[in-house]
């Protein structure tokens, strides 16, 4: 007789901390995918948030580099000294804004430095205000850390921004963040200084409120916007703002999981207690090469954006071409979120019918072999989300699909 029970006899229930949080509407999509690929069937994903570019040479030398140099032990806590002051260079030349090297922190992705933010915040019940649509992460990193989302909703007659009186209305005493993102992932909406002024100012007349900004896809903007931050704005509120961003998107280095923020010490170093506990710092030879992306050539930033802006310009017409779809034009990152009210209420052939964008999504995919996301999974309906980081080759032929596939809707 053993005394050890199996697993199915000693049960298993999650914390109820995560037992709000779904598993993603995007991997359930890529996992159907990429099921239905195997049965041979031609899918195109156009679901993934990530760009199609190699990392460059130069920062894959200065990692390969570093690994014969020894750089393959535990780090400072929160970022090498090297690192901190390659992000320091690159806060008071790109944006405009000093910090201190105790003022920045390094973790592995942008996602644990919202990670980290968040746990070493929040209280039970703590608000934070996120406008939607949003990247699905922010809502359920909040639930994690026990918070309460507030969800605003941003639609597309609103340029997908927050508006004053909307933020206004929402803050509480027990809001403690407001979480933007410009450039947005999902809606590719960016704020100019103009749009940001008016959420500034309500933010300075609630000193309670701290704000949390993604520059994640700063580098990739279009046309002449000019990018901007808060922080560089309105330096008053520079000690209750935390600047997050990272080498994912504008270096093509999501595989390399560094991101990094700066803000006030005393959150730093609260962060760094979270993170000390979780990872011990972030990885050694990925910090040395991000080093080099933030110190080394960065003409080839404008190339690549270059690039993307011709596939949003495709992707753009093409979507606004068909009947039942309409999609605004993004200022930056790599994604289309297009309005998809028009196809709602009709029926596939098939005898399918289409009430929700989630509904068109599965259509896409089962009947047209194309991937892409619909909006619930952002927190704001009817509309989908399509990510143009693909070949214009691809995405010719996956528009020419929902083209099709739309068409035959009745
Ligand atoms: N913020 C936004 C808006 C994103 O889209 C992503 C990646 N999808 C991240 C943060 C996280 O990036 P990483 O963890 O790779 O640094």
């Amino acid at each position: 007789m053993t005394i050890t029970a199996t697993i199915e006899e000693a049960g298993f229930s999650p914390a109820s901390r995560i037992s709000t949080i779904g598993v993603s509407q995007i991997l359930k999509i890529g996992a159907r995918a990429q099921a239905l690929k195997r049965e041979g069937r031609l899918v195109i994903i156009l679901g993934a948030g990530e760009p199609d570019f190699d990392t460059p040479d130069h920062i894959k030398d200065a990692a390969s580099k570093a690994i014969y140099a020894g750089a393959t032990k535990y780090t400072a806590l929160d970022g090498s000294p090297e690192l901190k002051k390659a992000i320091q260079g690159k806060f008071e030349r790109e944006n405009g804004v000093p910090y201190a090297l105790d003022e920045i922190t390094v973790a592995t992705g942008a996602k644990q430095i919202l990670f980290n933010a968040m746990m070493a915040t929040l209280n039970p019940g703590d608000e934070v205000i996120i406008p939607t649509p949003y990247w699905t992460s922010y809502s359920d990193i909040v639930e994690i850390a026990e918070g309460k989302p507030v969800l605003i909703a941003c639609d597309a007659e609103a340029g997908f921004r927050l508006k004053a009186e909307q933020l206004e209305a929402a803050i509480t005493p027990k809001t403690r963040w407001v979480m933007l993102n410009s450039p947005s992932n999902p809606s590719g909406a960016a704020y100019s200084e103009a749009d940001y002024r008016p959420l500034l100012d309500v933010l300075l007349r609630h000193p309670h409120v701290w704000l949390l900004v993604d520059d994640m896809y700063e580098h990739i903007v279009y046309d002449d916007f000019k990018f901007v931050t808060p922080a560089a704005i309105e330096p008053k509120l520079k000690n209750r703002t935390l600047t997050v961003n990272g080498v994912s998107k504008a270096y093509a280095m999501t595989g390399w999981r560094i991101g990094y923020a700066g803000g006030p010490r005393d959150l730093i170093k609260a962060m760094a207690v979270v993170q000390s506990q979780a990872t011990s710092c972030p990885c050694s030879v990925s910090q040395a090469a991000s080093v080099e992306a933030l110190n080394g050539p960065q003409e080839f930033l404008k190339e690549r954006t270059a690039s993307f802006q011709r596939r949003r310009d495709l992707v753009v017409s093409a979507l606004n071409a068909i009947e039942g779809l309409d999609c605004r034009t993004p200022e930056g990152a790599f994604y289309t979120y297009s309005g998809c009210a028009g196809v709602l209420g009709k029926t596939a052939p098939s005898g399918r019918k289409i009430d929700t964008d989630s509904d068109f999504c599965a259509y896409l995919l089962d009947e047209a072999d194309v991937a892409v996301v619909p909006g619930s999974a952002f927190g704001l309906s009817p509309y989908f989300r399509i990510s143009y980081a693909t070949s214009e080759e691809e995405l010719k032929v996956a528009l020419e699909r929902i083209a099709t596939a739309c068409a035959q809707l009745a």
